[in-house]
């Protein structure tokens, strides 16, 4: 039976000392999050965040903004944030109506407020090997348990099913700059399970569940399982057979429990690193 990595309790580790940090600063650091129109998941989804980000001390100020907002009304909102000295982080809640381009949004935001990392400018880094200011906060939440849990990734054979530009293909070049070998696989891969049994470990960020079985993964890999998914009475699950996988796995993720507390951990983190941040570059 596989070791469980519990992201439940590495959280709760780091929210621990970033409290403790943070009930010392007499500034304190802040996270500015838009939301535009009225997703039920994304509405949830920030109420998760400023409530999180109120139990740290971190300053949180919500931009609701009607379904309607035109693209240049938000580029204006963004602007203003960027120059505003009191936020130190920006969020765009997604996905944004349609008459919005995501991508002049995310170009919008100064770099050094991304605290999502989605801008060029830090995607670019990761990709050229380089260090953004801050890492995007689920494939940093996956590294960050990698690490608590000693797993070592330098020469293993990582495969990282799923290439989105959140989770799959950031995480791919992260791992790559921890010196992993490293196959992305996706939809149009052929042989998936031939692709995925040969992997040391083993990461689904795809959004299918029961996507990966037992017949799927190598005797002791670690498998971590990034989706999220519902079962038929509306429990939430990821895409890994967990009953089975966790018989052949060294280590496994949970679904709930496992990477889903790492990615708004590392997001309350990325705030506080971009206040420090942005306080150095101030007294310089
Ligand atoms: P996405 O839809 O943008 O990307 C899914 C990826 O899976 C694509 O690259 C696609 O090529 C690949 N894919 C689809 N079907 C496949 C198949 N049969 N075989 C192999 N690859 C296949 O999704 P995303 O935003 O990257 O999210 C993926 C999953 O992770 C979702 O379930 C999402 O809810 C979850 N998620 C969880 C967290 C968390 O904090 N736990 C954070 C982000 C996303």
């Amino acid at each position: 039976m596989a070791n469980l990595i519990e992201g439940k309790i590495v959280s709760k580790k780091i929210y621990e000392n970033l409290s403790d940090e943070i009930l010392f600063l007499e500034k304190k650091p802040s996270l500015a999050v838009i939301i535009v129109g009225d997703d039920p998941a994304s509405k949830i989804y920030v109420n998760l965040k400023k409530k999180k980000a109120q139990e740290l001390g971190i300053k949180s100020m919500v931009v609701e903004m009607p379904q309607d907002t035109s693209e240049q009304a938000l580029l204006e909102k963004i602007d203003e944030l960027n120059k505003a000295p009191d936020i130190n982080a920006i969020l765009v809640q997604l996905p944004l109506p349609k008459q919005i381009h995501t991508r002049k949004v995310i170009e919008k935001i100064n770099p050094l407020k991304d605290v999502d990392c989605f801008h060029p400018y830090n995607t670019g880094q990761i990709a050229s090997g380089n260090k953004p200011y801050v890492y995007p906060c689920t494939p940093m939440g996956i590294v960050r348990l990698l690490e608590y849990y000693d797993i070592k990734i330098e020469g293993k054979h990582a495969v990282v099913i799923g290439r989105s530009n959140i989770v799959g293909r950031p995480l791919a070049q992260m791992l790559l700059n921890r010196d992993a070998t490293v196959t992305i696989c996706h939809s149009r891969t052929h042989n998936l399970a031939e692709i995925t049994s040969q992997a040391d470990i083993l990461i689904s960020a795809v959004g299918k569940r029961n996507l990966v079985t037992k017949d799927m993964v190598k005797q002791g890999a670690v498998v971590i399982d990034v989706g999220m998914n519902r079962t038929e009475e509306g429990k939430l699950c990821g895409d890994v057979d967990f009953w089975q996988v966790e018989q052949k796995a060294s280590f496994i993720t949970p679904v709930p429990g496992g990477v889903g507390p790492m990615t708004i951990c590392s997001l309350m983190k990325n705030t506080f690193d971009l206040y420090n941040l942005q306080e150095k570059l101030q007294n310089k």
